[in-house]
């Protein structure tokens, strides 16, 4: 199984005594550093589909594109069992206190990843019923461009944020 090297964590070390220690099965780190590699590595999404976008974030979590190999392929039914909202599709003005009261109900820490154009920006929905860009009501993380973003490219979002949650994550 290959070994990985998280940057930082092996203080006062070079990197081959740092080697040589792994192998011999010891690896040191700083509870935050640990925390957060746990959590990026079983972040569970809440099932929240609004448009077209939604049928490519279903792709990616079937067979094919296999998300599992992450620790994240339970997209969760309740918020209350999620950390990640995948904004997959334009909101509209009517859903957008819904995804908001959904997003309240995540518990804490929780990310938002924007998927598409629409949820981005509004798209080609620049009208007064869809909202110009959903993180006028939620933080967001990370913006997936593209109309729709084809699996390899929300994977490539998901990692993306999988990497700053590692890096940059604190216990909260
Ligand atoms: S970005 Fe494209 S695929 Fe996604 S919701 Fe908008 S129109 Fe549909």
């Amino acid at each position: 199984m290959p070994v990985e090297r998280i940057q930082g964590v092996h203080l006062g070390r070079t990197a081959a005594e740092a080697e040589e220690d792994v192998k011999k099965g010891v690896l040191l780190t700083s509870l935050d550093r640990a925390v957060s590699w746990a959590r990026k590595q079983s972040m569970w999404p809440v099932t929240f589909g609004l448009a077209c976008c939604a049928i490519e974030m279903m792709a990616t979590g079937a067979a094919d594109y296999d998300l599992s190999r992450w620790g994240m392929e339970l997209f969760r039914a309740s918020p209350r069992q999620a950390d990640l909202m995948i904004v997959a599709g334009r909101v509209s003005q009517k859903m957008a206190p819904v995804l908001r009261t959904i997003y309240d109900q995540m518990p804490e820490p929780k990310w938002v990843i924007s998927m598409g154009v629409c949820a981005s920006a509004g798209g080609m929905f620049t009208n007064y019923a869809i909202l110009q860009g959903v993180d006028t009501i939620v933080p967001v993380d990370i913006y997936v461009p593209g109309c729709p973003p084809k699996p390899e490219m929300l994977m490539y979002g998901i990692l993306r944020l999988h990497e700053k949650v590692r890096t940059k994550g604190t216990v909260k």
